[in-house]
């Protein structure tokens, strides 16, 4: 996770809720804003918005939490 190593990894809240891993159950996760690629925004049938979405990845074990604009 070359991308990371000079960041530390925070707490993450969503919807008023803490971000734990889905995967190992830890609370800290670097985060990245991502573009999502043509193909991923036809998936979900957001052409229209050339969406952004927020990326969490798990400090831990990488696990790579999303969340797309609602
Ligand atoms: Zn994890």
């Amino acid at each position: 996770m070359g991308l990371f190593k000079k960041e530390i990894p925070e707490q993450v809240t969503v919807c008023g809720l803490m971000l734990r891993c889905e995967i190992c159950k830890n609370d800290l996760f670097w985060s990245r804003a991502a573009q999502m690629n043509t193909a991923v925004a036809t998936f979900f049938s957001l052409d229209w918005v050339n969406p952004t979405a927020d990326c969490f990845v798990c400090a831990n074990c990488g696990y790579v939490h999303w969340f797309l604009p609602v």
